[in-house]
């Protein structure tokens, strides 16, 4: 073995990628292991027009280093890449590109050139991630990734969308729908849980409706003032208690209101008087005046009277609602049930509309209209009360615009038929952590609801739908485009399934006309498509297809919860009955050292590429991966001086103990011979470091299946400590002698052995130091992986000695009697005539040498006690005395070696001379250790100028040391 030099991240990662790549290491990894059981893992595709960023790398290195473990462990580990393409994301990013907004303008400009921008600038930042994959060291197939761009790709999003049809799962419903204005499209449910902001500021206003036949007014309240227009009726809860009040102001001018009795809480008591008491019920049926007066109303006998509605709280507001079938969902559902017509006052862009009756309000975006409303309301006497209040709203995830909730046509996926279902598939899925299963996944699927998953929009995979022109209920849904060529007239050309193209695609079936619908397909649907469709299943691939689905192991952060993994699990249990993952791994949050959120702005984290060049890529991996909050998605707070401690009392420990080794077999022409566990040990160190590697190995194999991946990497942080500051320490003595017994091979054995095997354990977590180590722990060993990425996961031999528990006892004597030593101010290096030990435990014999070094003494005498104590003599004779100071001697000596650059094994002339008496006495008396202990061939205490010379002074007695090589 040849000497290696100090470790520096930053060289030993680049010189392991060009490694990586000249030798196609990861291609020989998924070669090696093609005939071994397929371990599936379905990658969460990141959408390539943004950048990779600090937080990735939590996410990237568990994928990373599950794929890595699974792979030693003999599985084949497919890791395909992918990239989310389409979606609102991409069309906001190209409207502001291209300086548009909203959808008229996107026509105007043109839907072909529209989307063929969003297709050009997908794949913007591609480059960009795999150099951060790259450079963080994780492993995955990037030439040969899918995107959901591809034809083959949309295809199998049509069949998935088709079979989900052929079950009798989509409809088209009108319904009120979380809806943004700016992108013109209504959103899932799950995407509005993306968007919420706390302390919105937004009116709270009380509005008078006055009854048709008396000149009393019902009072009801609204944050939504822009909705009045739209009012078509109100509601009141059937059995609640309602009271009459007279109001009067300070004029002496008075009027009559009707509210909830429980909310008079919220009026001023000395303002009115109760006039009447009611129950909700007799309110019902009653006509009131509109606040606005439209044009071209509906002839209808339902508009504006009061209704008995269950949803109507008494808990806030007046226990009178205000009812807009446009922009609620309850109150659609209301009017629909009651015939109740739909009074639309605001467009598809969120403006108040023209031409009925809004003179003063029209084209005004529909939240901006809300003050002007509140003043018009206010000079007509209809407004009790406007204040403020700060309430929680849901905004636009991808353009922050406000959103409303709107009645428009819409597919959607009877989620809510399927729910029992979908508890039931999901108690095969394995959650870390566990309480998601139960928590946050199972209390979403308990709430399922139906998906809309058609948006009004341009750059995404078009629905399937092809309506009938005379017969809305009549229409074709496609499931390929062998079947969509069969039907269509003409021969289309159908290589690029995007819009506008697939618009033009008309179906003649029977002498009947089919156009598709003009919508595409919700993102989400795609990515909890892929699936199938990353195989283009089921048009090929089957048989690769059944093998990967399930995934044994999906991961992302929390916020997938009710958007990846609901859609992935939605999917699947419509089309399969089962999960569509076994394992899943919720990542948690990196924050700030200061608790706040990442911000590029506030620079409140390092750039990632500073700590790739200083700590490296390796620290930070074993430092996020070993952090239990950030492998249980909780938030971990960023510590760079944790991530320094791991580069150092890790990774620079493991090179200085390698260092060690390698420093030593040089000078003895040792050459390991194989990677087995060393046999037939004796010494007790010796067998007690391969039983704690055993350990470890079973340890962290278990966590690592378990997907703990703080147990599977923190234990061998613990274990390079302990080989480096207990084994080796304790065994350099072994590894100086220059005889060359059975105990010295044994050393070299047991240590090479383990310092493999730590290389193994760390090789998921810290992929490029471990191997940087493991090639130069067995480049003489024929027939050695020539990765440690290609060698096989350790396995833990089983081992019934106690050795474990009997070194455990060892050190807590030592570390008991060396605060002993402190307390009575004795250094370690003087030797002591004899130490008692009273312990409760019996102490193995082989293991007394150990406690007798450790502690300096000539002698110990163990008794038996209840409790733990270690009892010094400290009486120190002129002998200890002496030979106390001759180790101060050598300890200086040594140090004086180092600095005059001389390799351990060289051997020197040495002089010390000294003018005090004692000191010379004790110089004189240990000359032989001083000579073995240093290596020096002689001594002599005359002056003589040697080429290295220093001064020193033990215990206020002056030296001068002098040596040069002999
Ligand atoms: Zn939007």
């Amino acid at each position: 073995m040849k000497k290696l030099t100090p470790y520096n991240a930053k060289r030993v990662e680049e010189e392991m990628l060009a490694f990586w790549n000249k030798n196609h290491i990861f291609e020989r990894s998924l070669e090696q292991t093609k005939d071994g059981e397929p371990f599936s893992f379905y990658d969460g595709p990141p959408f390539a027009n943004g950048l990779p960023h600090f937080g990735h790398s939590l996410v990237t290195s568990i994928k990373d280093s599950i794929g890595r473990f699974q792979t030693m462990r003999g599985r084949y580990v497919e890791r395909r890449n992918g990239w989310d393409c389409h979606g609102l994301p991409v069309e906001f990013e190209i409207e502001k590109k291209l300086e548009i907004s909203g959808k008229k303008q996107i026509v105007e400009y043109g839907i072909d050139k529209f989307n063929a921008a969003c297709k050009e600038s997908v794949f913007t930042y591609k480059k960009d991630w795999e150099e951060f994959f790259e450079r963080i060291g994780r492993w995955s197939d990037t030439k040969n990734a899918y995107a959901t761009i591809d034809t083959s790709f949309t295809e199998s999003v049509w069949w998935v969308f088709a079979q989900i049809h052929q079950k009798g799962l989509i409809y088209k419903g009108y319904k009120s729908m979380p809806y943004c204005p700016r992108c013109a499209t209504p959103l899932s449910n799950f995407e509005v849980n993306e968007g919420y902001k706390d302390h919105v500021l937004d009116p709270s206003l009380y509005v008078k409706f006055k009854l048709t036949d008396s000149d009393e007014y019902m009072l009801a309240w609204t944050t939504t003032p822009w909705s009045l227009p739209g009012n078509a009726a109100l509601a009141v809860k059937e059995d609640a208690d309602y009271v009459k009040l007279k109001l009067s102001d300070d004029s002496g001018n008075s009027e009559v209101v009707i509210l909830a009795e429980k909310r008079t809480e919220s009026l001023n008591a000395d303002t009115f008087e109760v006039l009447e008491k009611l129950k909700g019920k007799d309110l019902v049926g009653k006509s009131y005046q509109p606040v606005f007066a439209l044009h071209n109303l509906p002839k209808n006998d339902n508009l504006y009277t009061i209704w008995s509605a269950d949803f109507v709280s008494i808990d806030d507001g007046t226990g009178v609602l205000h009812v807009a079938p446009a922009f609620g969902e309850d109150d659609l559902a209301l009017g629909q049930a009651n015939d109740i017509p739909v009074l639309q006052t605001v467009d598809n862009e969120g403006k108040i509309k023209t031409d009925i009756g809004l003179e003063g309000f029209e084209g005004k975006f529909f939240k901006g209209a809300d003050k002007q409303i509140i003043e018009h309301l206010s000079s007509k006497g209809a407004v009790y009360a406007a204040e403020e209040l700060e309430h929680t709203y849901p905004f636009c995830y991808r353009c922050d615009t406000p959103l409303l909730y709107y009645a428009i046509d819409t597919w959607f996926i009877a989620v809510s038929k399927i729910k029992d279902r979908l508890l039931a598939t999901a108690k095969d899925i394995n959650w870390t952590p566990e309480n998601i299963s139960t928590g946050r996944f199972g209390k979403w699927l308990e709430g399922a609801r139906d998906w809309a998953i058609t948006r009004n929009r341009y750059w995404g995979a078009p629905v399937p739908i092809w309506v009938n022109q005379d017969d809305e209920n009549d229409y074709i849904v496609v499931e390929s485009i062998e079947q969509l060529r069969d039907l269509a007239e003409g021969t289309p050309d159908l290589s690029d399934l995007h819009r506008p193209y697939i618009d033009n695609v008309i179906i003649k079936k029977d002498g009947k006309t089919y156009r598709r619908v003009e919508e595409v397909i919700d993102c989400w649907f795609e990515s909890g498509s892929m699936p199938y469709a990353q195989k283009h299943y089921p048009f090929e691939n089957t048989e690769q297809f059944e093998q990967s689905f399930p995934a044994d192991y999906i991961g992302e952060g929390l916020d997938q919860t009710r958007l990846w993994f609901y859609v992935l699990h939605v999917i699947s249990t419509i089309l399969l009955d089962k999960p569509a993952y076994k394992n899943v791994l919720v990542n948690g949050m990196i924050m700030a050292a200061d608790g706040q959120k990442l911000s590029k702005r506030l620079k409140n984290y390092p750039p990632i590429e500073d700590v790739f060049a200083t700590e490296g890529a390796d620290s930070l991996r074993f430092y996020l991966l070993s952090s239990a909050p950030a492998v249980n998605a909780d938030y971990m707070r960023f510590d760079r001086d944790a991530l320094r401690d791991i580069n150092r009392n890790l990774f620079m420990t493991l090179g200085n103990s390698v260092s060690f080794l390698s420093m030593y077999a040089e000078i003895d022409g040792w050459r390991p011979k194989s990677l087995d566990v060393p046999t037939d040990l004796t010494n007790p160190l010796d067998i007690w470091l391969v039983a704690l590697v055993n350990q470890t190995i079973e340890n962290v194999t278990k966590a690592a299946e378990n997907y703990d991946l703080a147990k599977a990497s923190w234990p061998v942080y613990e274990l390079v400590d302990e080989l480096s500051n207990w084994y080796i320490r304790r065994s350099r003595r072994r590894f100086w002698k220059s005889e060359d017994d059975g105990d010295k091979a044994d050393a070299y054995t047991t240590l090479h052995w383990a310092l493999v095997t730590v290389c193994q354990l760390l090789a998921p977590y810290a992929p490029f130091a471990s191997d940087y180590f493991y090639r130069h722990l067995v480049e003489d060993i024929t027939n050695a992986p020539e990765s440690v990425h290609l060698s096989t996961w350790p396995i833990s031999t089983t081992d019934s000695s106690n050795i474990l528990e009997q070194m455990a006892i060892v050190r807590e004597v030592v570390n008991e009697g060396l605060a002993a030593r402190a307390s009575a101010g004795i250094k370690v290096r003087q030797p002591l005539a004899n130490v008692t030990i009273a312990s409760p435990q019996s102490l193995s014999k082989e293991l007394l040498p150990i406690i007798t070094d450790e502690l300096n003494t000539k002698n110990i005498v163990v008794e038996n006690a209840k409790e733990l104590k270690v009892a010094l003599d400290t009486n120190i004779t002129q002998t200890l005395q002496n030979e106390g100071w001759a180790r101060e001697v050598i300890r200086n000596v040594q140090q004086a070696r180092k600095e005059a650059g001389l390799d351990v094994e060289n051997r020197i002339t040495l002089t010390l001379t000294t003018t005090d008496k004692q000191l010379s006495a004790a110089i004189e008396e240990f000359e032989k250790i001083i000579k073995n202990e240093v290596l020096a061939t002689t001594i002599s205490q005359k002056s003589q100028k040697l080429s290295f010379s220093k001064n020193v002074t033990i215990e206020g007695m002056a030296l001068s040391i002098s040596l040069q090589k002999a």
